[in-house]
């Protein structure tokens, strides 16, 4: 309770002791200097009581003298033969002389009233020794004025007995006259109150004859005026006293009251003064206070923010290092790796190294069969299977590619324990996989080198390890193969094919070819599908499925994509020139997931349109659904301005998953390319063509248009457009074509029951047909020929 009322009022101690201080201060000095100040008036009242007491004084002496002189004037013959002394005849003033009788004996110049009146008291005085005797009498009243008297004895004649006949000359003047002429005016200039007085033995108070206040004044200066002495040698009695007073008194309240209030002034200032300053003060600490504390929450939000950056950077990092689908650590890490290894053989840290290439053979089919992430699933498994075989080494496990695992082992004995090695990461795949309830064993093919010193690159070291792969993928055995020199001219490398992907676009190494899509019913082409081709210096022509992955993960993908849109645009606004009014078609490009994800592809394609004036229904787009499900929120953004703009979207690679359409219909899609609608999905042929049938029919249900891929027989066409699918696209009608020939057959009216699969358009040369369906999809083929062998019996 105290202590929280300190608190509240302490705001008010500093200016409460300010004032104090400045009152107590202020007050003593003002007691100070008032006490001077009266001591000052004291002395000065003394000196003016103490002068003008002399001025009477002197006054009186002077009517003294004057009745001495005129005792000295009475001649010897007496006083009856005299006339009466010569004073001159004022009102206020007068002479006679006097007995000792009290009677006037001759004339006086004064009215003979007054002289009788002064005479009779002097002597009733002089009887009763109270204040006469001497030779000053008064003052005594006559009528409205006080009169004071001076007598001088006329001596003695010869004869005269002394006891009667004793005459005194006598001088009086009126009190008011002597007062003015002992200047009693400056005394009341000077501002004082005065009183004249005289002491009477008889009674305690004296007598007061005047007076400038109607009261008695308080500690007067006084001063007393002596009469002299009746017996020569004898004290003078004490015959008036005059006392003064400043008519403001000793401590004059007007200078003190202004101290005062000057002292209150300042003591309020400097209260004023301190609590504005505490106030402030306390503003200031408050203020001081609030700044602190925001810049505490400044300080924890940016440490938040920092945590969270350090979060993002791990997770992007991770990322950056890791196969999205399986976690396993990815190409980049495994270059990382590999590049730190190398540097420490060549410091001689480490003896000698291994590097593995495992290859697990058919798992596109098996992603086809069962599903995207089939393959993923598998792969993780192999990996898995091969860190148990690992075990005890000291070793980097990454996904190289779509279907390849490497192996980094950092420490191996000899070549001979290298090989060992490789061996048991052949084996480790013998037993079959457990995968979505089926039993699966698969095929894997191990190259391998090991590497003492002399290799400076990791790109070489694992051009090595791919081309021992290359080997072992041609031989019947599948016993791991082990890089031995002079191997590079027998197989082809893929390894340094990312370092190449990214000159590629500026060296001009990529082309498009072109497949046409066919309406089944008119048989004619009504647009085509934008394929991209890459034609590597020394590895010639490339198709997707080499170096997609690659791109992809790499980023180069983006700048390729803007490359086709760019290109397509321009070769389909060409196309529309040299097309007779009214043919319309289009050209479709594949947009991989990870090109969705880059800034800024609808306003490029945007303007890619408006660049080549071409109307945005001539470009179409296919995605497959694998990326989209994974990113939904950006993927659905971007494909919904993309159909904005008109460009209509195909669902690539439809039946191969397990995603449901109506799922599907989240994004904008317009058009569904059934994939290998008669690929057998382990039932029987039969059930194949109800499930093909059964999407057609989910597609048209969801107000879809169906493109039927990868239609490579007649019987193929002629079953899917019975089962109500619009178009088709494969090999039966053509395989991906140049850009003239693909026009050529845009505005051909059809027929193309004459084409067979990839002989006559696709422009590459005879010697090489391996370039055109890669190494994967030969086995793929093959499978597909015998299962539509089948079909065709069956349709
Ligand atoms: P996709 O989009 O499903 O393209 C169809 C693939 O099947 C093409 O392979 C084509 O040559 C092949 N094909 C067409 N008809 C038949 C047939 O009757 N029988 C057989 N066995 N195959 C046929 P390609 O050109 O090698 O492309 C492979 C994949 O690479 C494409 O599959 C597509 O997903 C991707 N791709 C191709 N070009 C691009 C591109 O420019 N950008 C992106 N992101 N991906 C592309
Ligand atoms: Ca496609
Ligand atoms: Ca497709």
């Amino acid at each position: 309770m105290r202590p929280s009322f300190l608190r509240r009022y302490s705001h008010w101690l500093l200016p409460f002791l300010a004032a104090a201080t400045v009152l107590v201060i202020g007050a003593r000095l003002i007691t100070v200097g008032v006490t001077e100040r009266s001591r000052e008036l004291h002395r000065a009242a003394q000196t003016a009581v103490v002068s003008h007491a002399r001025l009477i004084d002197a006054q009186l002496l002077t009517l003294l003298d004057q009745a001495r002189r005129d005792a000295d004037q009475v001649p010897a013959t007496g006083i009856a033969a005299t006339s009466a002394p010569a004073v001159s005849g004022k009102p206020d003033t007068g002479a006679f002389w006097m007995s000792s009788a009290g009677t006037v004996v001759a004339g006086s110049t004064g009215t003979p009233e007054v002289a009788g009146a002064i005479a009779q008291e002097w002597a009733g005085a002089d009887g009763a020794a109270r204040g006469g005797g001497g030779a000053l009498f008064g003052p005594v009243r006559y009528g409205s004025q006080w009169l004071v008297a001076a007598r001088a004895q006329v001596p003695a004649r010869a004869g005269e007995s002394q006891a009667s006949a004793a005459y005194w000359t006598v001088s009086y003047v009126s009190l008011d006259a002597l007062l003015q002429r002992a200047d009693f005016g400056s005394l009341v200039k000077e501002g004082y109150d005065f009183q004249l007085s005289q002491p009477d033995p008889l009674a305690r108070v004296p007598r007061v004859f005047l007076s400038s206040r109607a009261a008695p004044l308080e500690q007067p200066s006084l001063a007393t005026v002596f009469a002299p002495p009746a017996v020569a040698g004898t004290p003078g009695r004490a015959f008036l006293t005059l006392a003064v007073r400043p008519k403001s008194g000793w401590y004059p309240a007007r200078e003190l009251s202004g101290e005062i209030g000057l002292l209150a002034l300042l003591a309020w200032a400097l209260a004023f003064g301190a609590y504005d300053l505490t106030h402030s003060l306390k503003r200031t600490q408050s203020v001081l206070a609030t700044t602190r504390e925001r810049l505490h929450d400044a300080n924890e939000r940016l440490a938040g923010e920092i945590e969270q950056r350090e979060n993002l950077q791990k997770s992007f990092e991770h990322a950056r290092y890791h196969d999205a689908f399986t976690g396993l650590p990815n190409r980049r890490y495994f270059m990382d790796q590999l590049d730190r290894t190398l540097r420490d053989l060549r410091r001689r840290r480490r003896r000698r190294i291994a590097i593995a290439l495992i290859d697990i053979e058919r798992l596109r089919l098996i992603s086809d069969t069962l599903g995207h992430t089939a393959g993923d699933e598998l792969l993780l498994q192999a990996a898995q299977r091969c860190a148990a075989a690992l075990v005890g080494t000291e070793h980097v496990l990454a996904r190289f590619g779509v279907s390849q695992l490497a192996v980094l082992a950092s420490e191996v004995d000899s070549p001979a324990a290298a090989q060992a090695l490789a061996d048991r990461l052949q084996q480790a795949r013998q037993e079959p996989f457990e995968l979505r309830q089926h039993r699966l064993s698969i095929t894997s093919r191990v190259g391998f080198t090991c590497l003492e010193s002399g290799v400076q690159r990791a790109e070489d070291a694992l051009r090595e390890a791919d081309l021992a792969l290359s080997v072992a993928k041609q031989q019947q055995s599948q016993r791991a193969v082990a890089y031995v020199a002079g191997m590079g001219g027998a197989a082809v490398s893929l390894v340094s094919l990312e370092a190449d992907l990214h000159v590629a676009l500026d060296r001009r190494e990529f082309r498009l070819l072109y497949q046409p899509i066919v309406d089944l019913r008119a048989q004619r082409a009504v647009g085509v599908e934008a394929l991209l081709r890459w034609w590597h210096p020394v590895e010639g022509l490339l198709t997707p499925d080499r170096f997609l992955a690659i791109a992809e993960e790499s980023g180069v993908i983006v700048p390729v994509t803007r490359w086709i849109i760019t290109r397509v645009c321009r070769l389909a606004a060409e196309w529309r020139t040299r097309l007779p009014q009214g043919d319309d078609f289009y050209i479709s490009v594949n947009l991989s997931a990870a090109v969705l994800r880059a800034p800024g592809l609808s306003e490029y394609v945007a303007q890619a349109l408006a660049e080549a004036h071409l109307p945005a229904h001539t470009l179409k787009f296919e995605l497959s659904e694998g990326g989209l499900i994974s990113n939904v929120t950006t993927a659905r953004a971007v494909l919904d301005a993309f159909h904005d703009m008109g460009i209509e979207l195909m669902l690539d690679d439809f039946g191969t998953g397990y995603s449901s359409l109506s799922y599907l219909q989240l994004f904008p899609f317009d058009y569904v390319k059934v994939d290998r609608p008669f690929v057998s999905r382990t039932g029987s042929e039969r059930a194949n063509q109800a499930i093909t049938s059964a999407i057609l029919q989910m597609a048209s249900n969801l107000g879809l248009r169906a493109v039927a891929e990868i239609v490579e027989t007649q019987a193929a066409a002629q079953t899917l457009m019975q089962m109500g699918c619009e178009y088709g696209q494969g090999y039966f009608f053509s395989p991906p074509v140049e850009a003239e020939e693909a026009f050529r057959q845009l505005r051909s009216a059809g027929g193309f029951q004459a084409q067979t699969a990839g002989q006559e358009h696709e422009p590459l040369p005879e010697d090489s047909p391996t370039v055109m369906l890669p190494a994967g999809m030969i086995i793929e083929s093959r499978i597909t020929d015998t299962e539509s062998d089948a079909e065709h019996s069956a349709g």
